[in-house]
């Protein structure tokens, strides 16, 4: 999509910290970090949330998350979060799918 922030990041048109890449997504380091490590991971494809996952586009969910086990063993992460917020209640405030991976501090639960 045009106009859209992640879109722009994967496709190498604005400048991030890549963490990895392939041809169906992108992980990079978030730019406000919540934690010691803190990166995103977005599909190429332009995905509004979690919520317009279908049958036709799960596939290359069910991709992100292999890569998120394969970057987290990688570094080395023995515990991790992974978060996708969905909707501006949720905390939403990049309207293209992507999944916080935080670790290396203690978190808490619920969150807040
Ligand atoms: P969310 O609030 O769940 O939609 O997450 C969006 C995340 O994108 C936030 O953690 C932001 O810090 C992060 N973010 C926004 N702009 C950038 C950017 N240019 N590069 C890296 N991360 C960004």
């Amino acid at each position: 999509m045009s106009d859209c922030l992640f879109c722009k990041i994967a496709a190498g048109e604005i400048p991030s910290t890549k963490v990895y890449e392939d041809e169906i997504c992108y992980a990079f380091k978030d730019i406000a970090p919540q934690a010691p490590v803190h990166f995103l991971v977005v599909p190429k494809e332009h995905i509004r949330s979690v919520s317009e996952i279908t049958g036709a586009n799960s596939s290359i969910v069910g991709h992100i998350f292999e890569v998120i086990a394969k970057l987290a063993e990688e570094q080395g992460l023995g515990s991790y979060r992974v978060v996708s917020n969905v909707g501006e209640q949720a905390g939403q405030s990049v309207f293209h799918l992507h999944f916080h991976v935080l670790s290396g501090r203690d978190m808490t639960w619920p969150p807040g």
